[in-house]
């Protein structure tokens, strides 16, 4: 039986602790929770939003006229990937050879979770995401990543729940999508427009040292602290990055080439330039030592968070020419411009 809440306030599911009102909301932590969930939602001709860890949303001050399921559907499972050889006498079973797992993870999983084991298990290509909050399907939807690796690096596949007819059979609208159905993209996949619900990632990982993985993890760790102290109520950072390849040239030249990283320009950089750093509006501040980062020093509203996102935007774009594109999802609140 679904434990559905009216009107609960967004704030307090989210890492900004911002947002008002959401009409009903409830968490679920099996699929078919999640599908009783969606089919309220049509029977009471509500729209639904489905969230993980709140750590990537700027809800309205006013709310959301939906039903919000939280995502808590977790778990990871692994399977070798390799071939069958004799066990040379020591079972009467084959054994596996190979240098790679299969890791199957249950969207709803803190991703911090899915990080610490496969760093325990020897599994590389995760393990510079540690530190980033959030589930799984949060990550996978926004192609989340740092330090040069993200989340679709090593996926396989994703299972969705394809879900926004009027069928009333909704666990049979779940659909396999290969790694290349997803387009992902710069912190961006094809999740955005579908709104399929994400359900389940397989990842395919190589063996590594434990040891070499969990160092790589410390190292990302402690950069991570210096931006994000312990307790920082924010988004993450709140404007993409802008990939360089695809700025023509008169306006690539107006930016200095230690700026780009990665082939991408820091929007952190653009918005230092136009003043942002150190600017406070109704208790929101942008950070004095990185003006990508909006933090609520508390009591701060949506509107103050959007106001001053939308000033510092404009200046960018008439200093430089480029419009900035924001990472996090705005929940009922219009695109910046
Ligand atoms: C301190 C801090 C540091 C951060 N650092 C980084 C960083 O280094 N790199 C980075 O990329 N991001 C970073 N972020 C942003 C954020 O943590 C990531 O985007 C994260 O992956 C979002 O996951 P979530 O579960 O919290 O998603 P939510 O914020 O709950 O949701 C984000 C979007 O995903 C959708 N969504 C969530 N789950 C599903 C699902 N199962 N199926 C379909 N859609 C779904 C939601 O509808 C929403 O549109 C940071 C955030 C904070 C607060």
């Amino acid at each position: 039986m679904l434990n559905i809440t009216d009107n609960y306030p967004m704030k307090n599911v989210t890492t900004l602790q911002i947002g008002g009102p959401a009409k009903k909301f409830v968490s679920v932590s099996s699929e078919e929770e999640l599908i009783e969930a969606i089919q309220n939602a049509k029977q009471n001709n509500l729209d639904y939003l489905i969230i993980g860890g709140g750590s990537n949303l700027l809800v309205n001050d006013n709310g959301i006229d939906s039903l919000v399921i939280k995502n808590e559907i977790g778990g990871i499972t692994t399977s070798k990937v390799g071939f069958l050889v004799p066990s040379e006498g020591k079972s009467d079973f084959p054994e596996v050879e190979g240098d790679s797992f299969e890791v199957r993870v249950k969207s709803g999983t803190i991703l911090q979770n899915l990080v610490d084991y496969t760093i325990q298990h020897g599994l590389s290509g995760l393990q510079k995401l540690t530190g980033i909050p959030g589930t799984v399907g949060g990550a996978v939807y926004g192609n989340a990543g740092a330090y040069g690796q993200t989340i679709s690096d090593n996926i396989l596949s994703v299972v969705v729940l394809s879900e926004r007819s009027e069928s009333k059979d909704l666990s049979r609208m779940r659909v396999t999508l290969s790694k290349n159905d997803c387009n992902f993209n710069y912190r961006d996949s094809g999740f955005k427009r579908n709104h399929f619900i994400i359900l389940e990632v397989t990842f395919q990982l190589e063996i590594v040292d434990p040891e070499i993985l969990a160092k790589e993890a410390e190292d990302v760790l402690s950069k991570r602290l210096v931006k994000y102290p312990k307790g920082i109520k924010c988004p993450g950072s709140f404007f993409k990055n802008i990939i360089a390849d695809t700025l023509p040239k008169e306006i690539l030249q107006k930016i200095p080439k230690d700026k780009i990283t990665y082939g991408k320009i820091s929007a952190g950089y653009l918005l230092e330039t136009v003043g942002a750093q150190g600017q406070i509006l109704d208790g929101i501040e942008i950070a004095p030592y990185h003006a990508n980062l909006f933090i609520n020093n508390g009591g701060g509203t949506a509107k103050a968070f959007y106001d001053l996102a939308q000033k510092y935007a404009q200046k960018v774009k008439e200093k430089f020419g480029i419009t900035l594109e924001p990472e996090v999802q705005l929940i009922n609140l219009p695109p910046i411009t």
